[in-house]
């Protein structure tokens, strides 16, 4: 697991080096290895310096977050133990009185980058694609073996802060213009180069301030600059975070975590925290205080529901878990897409920088070509970013056939169908291609509202008959919905996924139904923000509230990014269709006065709920909507009960999903969520929400509810049934599948 190895001039590499993984983590056993490893290193008096490296393509990953996740959470004081002995594995690395040189080889992460941070020097391989950095926020953590002290020490608070605040990982060249790398040198001459400074003829000695006075002088190399007497950290007068330039930038940091976090998230607050305190105080004890901030983060669900959507889940999705067994995997070459405007324009863009030849049908050729002329302004973007080089995007576009002539689809592999939503267009596209396709070749719709079944009646071949749906942009947004239709096959599935994956999106599946799942949840949030402008509260307030709430954007915002007319007309074929009533409601009236008596379409007009500048930036709420029904606004309305209705309308959908099978895996629903409509992330996700809280907890709050707001939150015989057997959904509905 370590290996360790002392070569003839004193110099002992150790090598990470864990068996059956393809990364290296931290966990019990690999740091056991390491300490015991380091203390060989220390106590042998022929080791004169050290190297820290890793036998794998990058150095470490982070810690082990299976440990992290399943970590008995119940006892404060073991876990403050445990992750103090951490601390004081790193503290003994770099008081040994030896010189050690981290030999950064490839990507270290979180726990990874503090061993680096621990060693006295630190060079990295030159390699574009290795990052360094403290992603643990993004899990709703912080970094625990000495992040947030040893950063801010290295490089200022100012500088320390999108690392820690934000998890933002650097490239190596990055890294070393900000000072948390010494050197960066070719990947051939790493291990030279960290012998090199071991080896060199040490210049100057010190007495360490941990050593106390009187202590015998020793190498310089061989002590961190915060151990080095008269230390200041950089960035403020006199390394004071107390002084007048100090104080201000942790007033604005904190204001800038309140306005982004919406105070729903602990980790960034304890970041500012440790660092704030641990500045002020000696070393030892600034790694107590974040050890004890850590343990707290560990034991806030927050972090356990984090790490289990946003790592587990989507790494679980990403592997193609939900795959049916047996079909073989599908390379693909070639795809086909109907539609050539917004969405379709998209899915080829990124089906085109996947490596996939294209063909690109639309109704006729200048139509076709639009959406050609798309894929080449996102891809010149791309080039103009230095992200794609020139002749590599002219082979991409090369690829792409716009054609109005179906016949072009012949030897597609799949298709997707992206024209007008619109049965009678649909259906009629769907024969124009299925007449020409290899029978074998998938056909998949991105319909966002018309059930799939439905869409396959007119198919010769329904089991090949899937939706795939994409979100818009496409380019940006990182799920695909995948909806069984009644009669789709275990192969299309499977292809469906393939496809996906080779486009390097994250897919969910899910089964047919009236909005599927993501759209169905999703528009509770908008709806339940017009009850309440119903109800004539505040418009600035719900939108407000719905920020605070976790969500991305307020519920008229996002309304206004749908578009204002597209809501309109979801919601009244809902009624015709489901409630097969004549009588619009609220909801629906106020969608018809902004559409149809002011002529506001939302953001694509410019003008919705909000007016928009000429950049399509939105600059106010509409004064003539603050004028609706009379102008009189309730403000009184109670913050926390309007954030709770916005939440708990959206989590009872998802359950409510469950019960009828339109989605059947927790791991597709929480991901899903997150991923396809920003459901809040610190949640783990609307499924993780309701086991964290707890299904008759969550029951007797949709009572309360429903007792005063209506039956819209009366809650599912599921959730009944599982409060009253205290079930939770990751439990009773447990993964039947594993990715391998
Ligand atoms: P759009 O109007 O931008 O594009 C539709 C394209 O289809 C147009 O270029 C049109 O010329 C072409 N077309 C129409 N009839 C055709 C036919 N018979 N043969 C070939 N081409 C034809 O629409 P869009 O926003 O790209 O939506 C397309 C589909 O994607 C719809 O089903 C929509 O519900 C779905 N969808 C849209 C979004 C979104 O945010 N806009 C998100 C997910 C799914």
């Amino acid at each position: 697991m370590i290996n360790y190895n002392v070569d003839a001039d004193g110099i002992a590499t150790i090598t990470w080096d864990m068996p059956n993984r393809t990364m290296n983590v931290l966990n019990e056993g690999s740091i056991t290895a390491y300490a015991g490893a380091l203390e060989t290193a220390l106590k042998d008096d022929k080791v004169k310096g050290i190297i820290v490296t890793s036998g794998k393509a990058d150095f470490i990953a982070g810690a082990d977050l299976e440990m992290l996740l399943n970590a008995d959470t119940s006892d404060a004081a073991k876990l403050t133990d445990q992750f103090s002995q951490l601390q004081k594995l790193f503290r003994r690395q770099e008081t040994g009185g030896k010189p050690i040189v981290a030999a950064i080889n490839g990507t270290a992460l979180g726990g990874g980058f503090e061993i680096c941070l621990a060693c006295h020097y630190r060079i990295a391989a030159a390699n574009p694609r290795a990052k360094v950095g403290q992603p643990e926020v993004k899990l709703g953590l912080l970094p625990g073996g000495g992040g947030t002290q040893r950063i801010p020490r290295l490089i200022g608070v100012m500088n320390a802060a999108p690392i820690l605040l934000e998890g933002k990982d650097l490239p190596v060249e990055t890294a070393k213009g900000m000072g948390l790398i010494h050197e960066v040198v070719p990947a051939n001459e790493l291990l030279t180069r960290a012998k090199a400074w071991l080896t060199a003829e040490s210049k100057e000695t010190v007495v360490p301030a941990y050593a106390g006075k009187g202590a015998k002088p020793i190498d310089a190399r061989a002590v961190q600059p915060w151990d080095r007497p008269g230390f200041k950290t950089p960035g403020f007068p006199g390394g004071q975070v107390w002084s007048p330039v100090g104080v201000q930038t942790f007033i604005g940091g904190n204001a800038m975590i309140a306005a982004k976090t919406s105070g729903v998230y602990p980790a960034p607050k304890a970041i500012m925290s440790c660092v704030y305190e641990g500045l002020q105080l000696p070393f030892d004890t600034a790694l107590k205080v974040e050890t004890r901030y850590f343990v707290s983060l560990l034991r806030d669900p927050v972090a356990k529901s984090m790490i289990r959507t946003l790592f587990f889940g989507l790494q679980e999705a990403n592997k193609l878990a939900r795959r049916p067994k047996g079909v073989p995997k599908q390379e693909y070459k070639k795809i086909g897409v109907l539609g050539a405007g917004l969405m379709g324009a998209g899915i080829a863009t990124v089906s085109v920088q996947a490596g996939l030849d294209i063909v690109l049908v639309d109704r006729d050729q200048p139509s076709a070509d639009k959406g050609k002329a798309h894929i080449a302004d996102e891809l010149g973007k791309l080039v103009k970013r230095g992200r794609l080089a020139q002749d590599r995007a002219d082979a991409m576009l090369a690829k792409v056939t716009a054609t109005p002539d179906f016949g072009a689809l012949k030897d597609c592999q799949l298709v997707v169908e992206a024209v007008f939503e619109n049965r009678e267009v649909k259906a009629e596209a769907t024969k124009k291609a299925e007449a020409v396709l290899d029978p074998k070749a998938v056909f998949a719709s991105n319909t966002s509202t018309l059930p799939i079944t439905g869409l396959a009646e007119v198919s010769v071949r329904p089991e090949s008959f899937i939706g795939i749906h994409f979100f818009s942009p496409v380019e940006r947004m990182g799920l695909v919905e995948i909806i069984v239709g009644k009669k789709t096959g275990p192969r299309a599935l499977a292809l469906s996924l393939d496809y996906v994956r080779k486009i390097r999106k994250t897919p969910i599946v899910v089964n047919d139904s009236r909005g599927f799942y993501t759209s169905r949840c999703f528009s509770t949030y908008t709806q339940e923000g017009l009850y309440m402008v119903a109800e004539r509260i505040a418009p600035p307030l719900i939108e407000n509230v719905g920020r605070m709430s976790g969500m991305p954007m307020g519920p008229l915002e996002v309304t206004d990014s749908v578009g204002v007319d597209t809501a309109l007309k979801i919601t009244r074929q809902f009624r015709k269709e489901v409630f097969k009533t004549e009588k619009p409601d609220p909801t629906e009236e106020i969608l018809a006065w902004i559409v149809e008596t002011s002529g506001r379409l939302g953001t694509k007009a410019q003008k919705g709920f909000y007016d928009y500048d000429a950049k399509a930036k939105r600059t106010r709420l509409w004064p003539g909507f603050l004028d609706y029904g009379g102008g009189k606004w309730r403000r009184d309305a109670d913050p926390e009960e309007l954030k709770l209705r916005l939440i708990t309308i959206q989590a009872l959908e998802a359950a409510r999903c469950f019960e009828e099978g339109v989605i059947t895996d927790p791991r597709d629903a929480d991901v899903g969520a997150i991923l396809g409509w920003g459901f809040a992330p610190y949640t783990g996700g609307p499924i993780s929400m309701i086991d964290t809280m707890g299904a008759a907890a969550f029951v007797k709050r949709c009572e309360a509810l429903a007792a005063k707001h209506g039956e819209r939150f009366t809650p599912n015989k599921l959730l009944r049934e599982m409060a009253a057997k205290g079930e939770t959904f990751y439990q009773r509905f447990a993964p039947a599948s594993k990715a391998a």
